[in-house]
């Protein structure tokens, strides 16, 4: 079986392959010779996730999903959110991000946050959805060189390391995306 993964991060493809059997073949869009920027102009993280999968079906009609995430921050009523990937502005930088987040609650007790990614999925052009929530806190300092995004200043509940200190394999096992692309798995497992 082989299915679009509508993104161009190779960090998220690496850590979605690593979760998918072998059997399911993952297409990235360069494959597919979709080389545009595809728009995300939703205002929630489900309505992006849908928007860049209806996208890669109506120009394409293959099967495909992309994911959608956004770092939710308690003390900030739920900013970053939709909004993330350009916290600090429209360069979308990650360190400019961090930088941000970490001067925004400078002066909050309460660091609890949480990460939310939507997966949506067009399998026999039928449209699913798929959610998963990881919540921990925002550290003080950026702590290890893995991953990418927030995760060196998001250290998850039950843990002492940051997700950019942790093996992929861990992230996967307990992180947003990989909770939601575990349910995606399961849905083609039994469909
Ligand atoms: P998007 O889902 O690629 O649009 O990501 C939105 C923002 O969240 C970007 O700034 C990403 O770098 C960040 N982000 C997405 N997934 C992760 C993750 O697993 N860890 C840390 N940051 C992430």
């Amino acid at each position: 079986m082989t299915i679009v993964f509508a993104t161009n991060n190779p960090n998220k493809i690496k850590e979605v392959q690593a979760q998918i059997p072998d059997r399911i073949k993952l297409i990235s869009l360069e494959e597919i010779g979709c080389l545009v920027d595809i728009p995300e102009t939703q205002d929630t993280i489900e309505g992006n996730a849908i928007q860049k999968a209806t996208y890669i079906k109506d120009h394409f009609g293959l099967d495909c999903f992309a994911d959608d995430t956004g770092l939710e921050v308690h003390a900030l009523d739920g900013a970053p959110g939709v909004f993330s990937a350009r916290y600090a502005g429209p360069q979308r930088n990650a360190d400019d991000n961090m930088n941000l987040l970490i001067s925004k609650l400078a002066s909050k007790d309460n660091r609890e946050a949480q990460f939310k990614t939507v997966i949506a999925m067009y399998y026999n052009k039928q449209l699913i959805t798929f959610e998963g929530i990881c919540k921990g806190e925002i550290t003080k300092s950026k702590r290890g060189f893995d991953g990418f995004g927030y995760d060196p200043i998001f250290q998850p509940e039950n843990y002492e390391t940051t997700f950019a200190e942790l093996s992929m394999a861990d992230k996967n096992r307990i992180g947003h995306r990989g909770k939601a692309v575990a349910k995606l798995v399961t849905y083609l497992n039994t469909h």
